[in-house]
């Protein structure tokens, strides 16, 4: 039996394939050959997870065509031929990848779109709450996943699912170099202040206010990751204390991995540094903005929690890309970093 799951992007999203990974190495064993294609920029998410036997990068920023694309997957089907694809990004570019393999039968991760859609369209709490009780039910993104292939599947029925992210050797996933590296020892948390929109980004004071309180407060260290791109992490340039590492820009993704495993807590938006961090078994602390947990992106660990504001407006759109329309972003500034710290304290994580 060979599999080839399809999810370019983006980093959150193929790191909650890992599920699915778990999941379908559960069920078929070593009798499954399973190839993950996604795009380059995430490969290190998934490159060295134990459940895949092959991974296929699509590196369009560095050139590659949709035909160079096809031609690895053809190499692939050749050794082994495909028997199912699961479109887990479900949008024009893999159905147009799909079909140049239309012999193949494929199946389609159901995203819920017209949902999110009445979720985001229909405006007050009321009717909110109500659509997402009758069509969410608050179903993790990871369980709803797993469900509704369940149902496609007959023989799955009696095999255990998945509730984790990654089940195994989590150290494979990452490259245990980077701590010794950035000379982070004793015990840490993560600040994540960086989010794919900016809508969707706790305002960065916060971030820093929040950074002075835990220093005041407990004898942690905290360590901000966030990419290249994320300057306005200079923000933390005025805290002087060496138990600050900004770490923004500094480091690779499987770096960041590596110091995500090892954290005591990772606070941060609904974003992809929350999402590994839990896929290594950290307790989470997320802010949600524009978004929405009854998308089913909310940590899941037992100690992990969540903050939402609960407004008429709220969400504003599925994936956070849009402006906010109001006179200033009252799902993440009404939030206040005495809430934040409160909630840090509930989790229990605190040494
Ligand atoms: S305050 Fe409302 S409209 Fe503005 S970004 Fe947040 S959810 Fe959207």
């Amino acid at each position: 039996m060979h599999i080839l799951l399809i999810r370019f992007s983006s980093m959150g999203d193929v790191v909650l394939q890992t599920a699915t990974i778990n999941w379908l190495r559960s069920l078929y064993g070593k009798n499954l050959q399973l190839s993950f294609v996604t795009s380059q920029e995430f490969i290190s998410l998934i490159d060295t997870h134990p459940g895949l036997n092959n991974v296929i990068s699509f590196n369009r920023r560095g050139g590659e065509t949709w035909k160079d694309l096809i031609k690895k997957i053809d190499d692939l089907d050749e050794k082994q031929p495909i028997d199912l694809i699961m479109d887990m990004h479900a949008t024009l570019r893999s159905f147009r990848l799909r079909m140049n393999f239309w012999t193949t039968p494929a199946l389609t991760l159901d995203k819920r779109r017209w949902e999110r859609f009445l979720l985001t369209k229909l405006k007050g709490v009321f009717f909110k709450r109500l659509i997402s009780k009758k069509v969410f039910g608050l179903e993790p993104q990871v369980e709803r996943i797993i469900n509704d292939f369940e149902s496609m599947f007959f023989e799955t029925r009696g095999v255990r699912r998945t509730k984790d992210f990654v089940r195994g050797p989590h150290e494979e996933m990452t490259t245990l170099g980077a701590l010794p590296e950035y000379k982070i020892d004793g015990d840490y948390v993560v600040l994540a202040p960086s989010a794919s929109f900016v809508p969707k980004r706790w305002p960065i004071q916060s971030f820093v206010d929040l950074t002075k309180t835990l220093l005041d407060s407990t004898s942690l260290k905290i360590v901000v990751l966030a990419g290249p791109e994320d300057k306005f992490c200079d923000a933390f340039s005025e805290i002087k204390s060496d138990r600050l590492l900004n770490l923004q820009g500094k480091t690779s993704l499987k770096e960041s991995m590596s110091i995500l495993a090892k954290t005591k807590v990772c606070i941060g938006n609904d974003s992809g540094m929350n999402h590994i961090a839990e896929a290594h078994g950290v307790p989470c602390l997320t802010i949600f903005g524009p978004t929405d947990p009854r998308f089913g992106f909310a940590p899941h660990g037992s100690k992990s929690k969540y903050l939402s504001q609960e407004l008429w407006c709220k969400p504003c759109s599925t994936t956070g890309s849009k402006a906010c329309f109001r006179d200033k972003l009252y799902c993440m500034e009404d939030i206040s970093v005495a809430k934040v710290y409160e909630t840090y304290l509930s989790m229990g994580v605190s040494p």
